[in-house]
């Protein structure tokens, strides 16, 4: 399952679920770098760091993933170069729009040669924070938290599941993928002892709102938020990525009646 964009000439794209779930949790990670450097930035000259403080856009935050995964498989293709013209036509995004996009991280190219895949796929794992681990917790392990807590690939580009928590005391001490699902109120003392980056709130929306206070009040700063309210903190200091599923299944209904009404 994935989100569906309706392109030009009516067809459907599907943006693959994967993607959703990579670009959000990458937002977080960029977002969360973002406002913690912010501040540093200011004083720095260099040019690394003004980058990462710099404020990208979140269309090109979009794309950094589909570069990541258009790259990697040309690295596994075994490509050693490519122009932004060749990554264009793969990609179905114009070259020019690569070229800015690249730009706004000091730019990976030189004329006439293009860009090697495998720095570029690298430099952009490192913008992406793929390079760094990032600690999970998952909070509300029904059936999304466990799924989610469930798909490896998450690890495979750094973001591990570390807990679940949960209220319901008949999930207590059941196993995912060799984490036990602790109850909430052993919460507090995991984040004391465990570095936790980030944390999924997968409960019902009435309990976001005081779960995501109680979470910013133990000091996390990322939230991943899949339940089904828009969480609007006033800490400036966290940052929160919605994911409503249920938004993009709706998104997808309306496209296949456009398709219908066109066809
Ligand atoms: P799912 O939607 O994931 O299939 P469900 O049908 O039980 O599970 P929800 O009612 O959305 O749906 O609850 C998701 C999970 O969140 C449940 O396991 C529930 O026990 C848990 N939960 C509810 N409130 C809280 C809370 N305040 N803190 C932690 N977990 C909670």
């Amino acid at each position: 399952m994935g989100a569906t964009e309706l392109g030009a000439g009516g067809s459907i794209t599907i943006v693959p679920l994967t993607d959703i779930f990579e670009i959000t949790i990458i937002k977080i990670v960029l977002s969360t770098w973002q406002v913690t450097r912010r501040g540093a930035c200011r004083s720095d000259t260099n040019q690394e760091e003004r980058n990462v403080g710099k404020d990208i856009s979140q269309a090109v935050i979009r794309r950094l993933p589909r570069y990541y995964r258009y790259l990697g498989e040309l690295l596994d293709g075994g490509v050693e170069r490519i122009s932004s013209g060749e990554l264009s036509a793969r990609m179905n995004v114009t070259a020019s729009q690569i070229r800015q996009d690249l730009n706004n991280f000091g730019g990976f190219g030189q004329q006439g040669y293009g860009y090697n895949v495998q720095h570029l796929y690298e430099e952009i794992g490192k913008i992406m924070g793929l390079n760094e681990r990032h600690n999970i917790i998952v909070i509300g392990a029904g059936n999304l938290g466990q799924a989610i807590a469930n798909y490896m690939n998450f690890e495979k580009i750094g973001f591990v599941i570390e807990g679940l928590f949960d209220i319901n005391p008949s999930l207590k001490g059941r196993t995912i993928r060799g984490k036990k699902i602790a109850m909430l109120e052993e919460l507090d003392a995991f984040v004391l002892h465990h570095k936790v980056d980030i944390a999924a709130l997968t409960v019902p929306a009435e309990s976001a709102p005081s779960v995501a206070n109680h979470l910013v009040e133990l000091g996390i700063r990322a939230i991943w938020n899949f339940a089904h309210v828009d969480l609007n903190l006033p800490d400036r200091d966290v940052v929160v990525e919605n994911v409503h599923l249920s938004d993009s299944l709706m998104q997808l209904s309306y496209n296949i009646m456009m398709l219908g009404s066109q066809s």
